[in-house]
């Protein structure tokens, strides 16, 4: 009988990897361990992974297992369960979670993202009744900042910003309490022992107030400038029904049309401004809360100076208690909400800074007094119908790896290309991006960049054995990746940038070979050229150019990014009525006459560099259509060429002229030019982005055909245009082809870092 007893237990030990720390998975694994009566413990390590040890029969221990697969807490992801039986050793009298270890053993696990206020907290945030009624950091195991309080692993409070804030008694107990939602819960607090808020002037004096959050709001609503802490920085905010702080604070912050985000009251509120479809709704109250670009009602009553020119504006809803609370007292619909980074360099977080930095900018500043671990952006997106296309992958993402269909024994890091970079860590089949890092001009983008190499392969406990950059030999990130592969004895492998967008959509989507249509601003070509308008054939082991966009003259190389008119000039450089038209212009110019001469001249002489960059027809369109005649900003002149073409149709239905393998984009322009005052700018706009999408999808499948493939892709950032996108998938798909898009990595160059990984993969498999 008792020989019996001790053969039918054992002891069961059962490594968790995945996102498993941060997530309430210790309280988790404690329930499902006593309701089963298993003895034994829990606990974090220091590899993001966590470990359970139970004893008990076959059976209860197959129970337990059952359901720490199938209830696990909401915000988990399991990637991976070990489980190890060996004899019973009767160790344990209960179930205990015990203290962190700190060993490291594997890689590939990760803390999760921040997660937005859940309901239980919005509720209790709003309850007299409660101890937390108020208090503008509740938080429990469901909700609250993660990735942005870590500084090091394991998950626990000594290793979070939080570290500096003792419990109180009451937070104590709740903490203690295996009932409790917030049983274990790290960023737990309270307003007796946690985080405080407070308002102060621009020079950071203190000022008297009982509600700082709440009077901030006032404040905003009043048309005040006030810069408020986060959890992964600084926003500047304002209000939204005024034009005149709007226009004040793009004054100060030298932003003439960058759209600003907004943060809006709730769901019905941006409906009473924006148009929001049943997924676009789904997406801004999820836990993850990301910018989503909607587009305005014809009746939007709020100032055009948000987006100006744009269908379309960015709005989020509030993610933390303090963002519900600024909203209490106030009737404003919503607030600009912009990140605060001073030009070239990334979001603030540190208080002292802040002042330093924003305080000619701002009038008020609302602080709160825990420290930023990691500073984190807010995310963008937009949605193609149902089709997520992420613009920034940031809060709420990062670090969240995104899930390969194959696994590599090789860890891989890509550092990016120069805009929009983020960087990439893949460790077996889990490829980990970082948050939005930014274009690296100087040396404050370059040191985050670096730490957050660090940060994301020590949070993943990786160990890097290749790195993967731009074949650009003069980008700040090539040079990095250069100094770093030296200090690692790694291999470098420099990836060619339009071949990373296409192997992005490869790893994506786990794909053997596809013709890619990789359509950009710019990328340094596999011949030291300037591309951007692309069809590649990739497959595991390279690419090869199958076509591309016609070369054009970039006037005076950088300036024709800057000033499209240029870009337009050299196009038209045949036509006879050109120079006429370009002095007629002179206005927009930054030298007048003068600058239109020595155009001419440059172009007479041949001396020019060129391109075969997608963004720069569409830039040279916009500059015809007089729609746009300076770049400030990213992507400026073709998003707003795509905002005048909402309303248009293809009027001009021009036919693709293909010469071999290279697709027209000089009649095309001329085209438009000749016609300009014969159509509105919204057809004129709507049918120059017809062509470009009709000539890349038809030589696209010209070439599949040639090479017997079914599969088509897009990628690089004029795969944000949701025109020119859907365009190509009608008519690739009519064509009997499938077509593939991004649906969880960027498509512009915040999705290069990824690719270049990928691509890496392939070679060093
Ligand atoms: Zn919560
Ligand atoms: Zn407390
Ligand atoms: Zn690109």
């Amino acid at each position: 009988m008792l020989e019996q007893e001790v053969r039918s237990t054992l002891r069961a030990e059962i490594i968790v990897s995945g996102i498993v720390q941060g997530v309430g998975f210790r309280p988790f694994i404690y329930r499902i361990a006593v309701k089963n009566g298993l003895p034994g413990y829990v606990r974090n390590r220091g590899d993001a992974v966590v470990e359970v040890v139970v004893e008990g029969t076959e059976n209860d221990i197959k129970n337990f297992l059952k359901e720490l697969k199938e209830e696990k807490p909401p915000l988990a992801r399991i990637y991976d369960i070990t489980t190890n039986y060996v004899a019973d050793r009767r160790e344990f009298e209960k179930f205990t979670i015990q203290e962190s270890s700190k060993e490291a053993k594997l890689s590939g696990s990760v803390i999760p993202p921040d997660v937005s206020i859940c309901d239980e907290c919005l509720i209790e945030l709003r309850d007299p009744n409660n101890q937390r009624c108020n208090y503008f950091f509740i938080t429990c195991t469901n909700c609250g900042p993660r990735y942005t309080i870590i500084g090091g692993l394991p998950y626990d409070r000594p290793n979070t910003t939080m570290q500096s804030f003792s419990l109180c008694e009451f937070c104590d107990r709740e903490y203690k309490d295996p009932s409790n939602r917030r049983f274990h819960a790290q960023t737990v607090a309270c307003a007796r022992c946690g985080p405080r808020a407070y308002l102060t002037s621009n020079d950071g004096k203190h000022m008297q107030t009982e509600d700082p959050i709440r009077e901030a709001g006032r404040l905003l609503e009043e048309g005040y400038i006030v810069a408020i802490k986060g959890n992964g920085g600084f926003h500047v905010a304002t209000a939204t029904t005024r034009s005149e702080p709007i226009a004040r604070l793009r004054k100060v912050k030298h932003r003439t049309q960058k759209p600003f985000a907004i943060m809006a009251r709730d769901v019905e509120t941006v409906k009473s401004f924006a148009h929001v479809s049943r997924q676009e709704a789904e997406l801004l109250t999820s836990h993850i809360k990301p910018i989503v670009l909607l587009k305005k009602r014809d009746a939007c009553y709020l100032s055009e100076l948000i987006s100006p020119e744009l269908h379309n504006i960015g709005v989020m809803l509030p993610y933390t208690g303090l963002h519900h609370m600024l909203f209490d007292k106030v009737s404003e619909p919503a607030f600009v909400m912009t990140s605060a980074n001073p030009p070239n360099s990334p979001i603030v977080t540190e208080n002292q800074e802040a002042i330093a930095r924003l305080g000619t900018t701002v009038d008020f500043f609302l602080f709160h007094n825990r420290a930023i671990a990691q500073r984190c952006d807010d995310s963008v997106v937009r949605l193609h119908g149902e089709n997520h296309s992420i613009i920034r992958r940031s809060r709420g993402y990062a670090p969240e790896p995104v899930h390969l269909k194959r696994s590599s024994n090789r860890c891989i890091l890509g550092v990016g290309a120069e805009e929009n970079v983020t960087v990439c860590v893949l460790s077996k089949n889990e490829a980990f991006i970082s948050q939005y890092i930014g274009d690296i001009e100087n040396l404050e983008t370059l040191r985050f960049l670096k730490d957050t190499v660090d940060n994301l392969t020590g949070l993943t406990n990786s160990k890097v054995d290749i790195i993967a950059c731009d074949l650009h030999p003069k980008f700040t990130t090539t040079r990095l990746a250069h100094s770093l592969g030296n200090k690692l004895k790694t291999p470098v492998v420099p990836i060619q940038h339009h071949h990373a967008h296409i192997a992005a959509l490869m790893g994506e989507h786990g794909i053997h070979e596809i013709v890619g249509i990789a359509c950009d601003g710019f990328g340094y070509g596999a011949d030291g050229s300037a591309w951007g308008g692309e069809i590649l054939y990739c497959n595991q082991q390279s690419f090869r150019r199958l076509g591309h966009l016609q070369e054009q003259p970039m006037v005076g190389g950088d300036l024709a990014t800057r000033y499209p008119l240029r870009m337009a000039a050299g196009i038209l450089d045949d036509l006879e009525d050109v120079e006429e038209w370009l002095f007629s212009n002179n206005s927009h110019f930054l030298y007048g006459r003068k600058e239109v001469e020595i155009i001419i001249k440059q172009l007479g002489r041949g001396l020019v560099s060129r391109t075969t960059s997608c963004g720069r027809v569409l830039d040279a369109v916009a500059a015809i259509l007089g729609v746009c005649y300076e770049r400030t900003y990213e992507g400026e002149p073709a998003m707003k060429l795509e905002s005048a073409a909402t309303k248009g149709k293809d009027l001009l239905n021009i036919p693709p002229k293909l010469s071999g393998n290279v697709i027209d984009t000089t009649s095309l322009v001329q085209q438009i030019f000749s016609q300009r005052d014969n159509h509105s700018v919204a057809d004129l706009a709507c049918s120059a982005q017809s062509y470009l999408a009709r000539a890349l999808a038809q030589l696209a499948m010209e070439e599949a055909d040639r090479i017997d493939l079914d599969l088509i892709g897009l990628s690089g950032g004029v795969a944000y245009n949701e025109y020119i996108t859907s365009t190509i998938r009608k008519i690739v798909e009519e064509g009997g082809f499938n077509f593939v898009v991004h649906h969880h990595v960027p498509p512009g160059d915040g999705g290069i870092s990824f690719g270049q990984m990928m691509a890496a993969s392939f070679i060093a498999k």
